[in-house]
């Protein structure tokens, strides 16, 4: 926990989210800004800033961010049609907060391009 991190804020129920998965390790919480008609942010429990800061060790959940992504994808029933996730990383992959969260984004094709 970081005090002005807003996940970490939301991960401790200081602040609301719409949060729809938690487990003793990550925490699914719906976009503040939503970029299609899924938009999930899955993110550790702990603060880790970016995928630079990861370290040996950090494996099992980094993992565990991306089958919690791919059930949250069945039950928002976007896995059949298809989804997008993503992970930026400092000011070129266009990260905002520097809490590591993986996007699940689906329920239309995506038009985002990449690069
Ligand atoms: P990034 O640009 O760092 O990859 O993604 C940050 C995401 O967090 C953005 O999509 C933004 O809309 C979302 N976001 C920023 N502040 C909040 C917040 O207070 N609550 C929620 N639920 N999402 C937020
Ligand atoms: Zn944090």
């Amino acid at each position: 926990m970081t005090d002005s991190c807003i996940f970490c804020k939301i991960v401790s129920n200081e602040i609301k989210g719409d949060i729809v998965y938690r487990d003793e390790q990550v925490t699914a919480f719906r976009d503040i800004q939503p970029a299609a008609p899924t938009h999930i942010l899955i993110v550790p429990n702990r603060h880790i800033e970016s995928v630079n800061a990861l370290e040996v060790g950090d494996e099992q959940l980094m993992g565990h961010l991306i089958t919690t992504a791919g059930k949250l994808a069945k039950e928002e029933k976007i896995d059949q049609g298809g989804f997008r996730l993503i992970m930026n990383t400092n000011a070129d992959g266009g990260q905002t907060v520097f809490h590591i969260h993986l996007h699940l984004i689906g329920g239309q094709p995506m038009k985002h391009p990449m690069g």
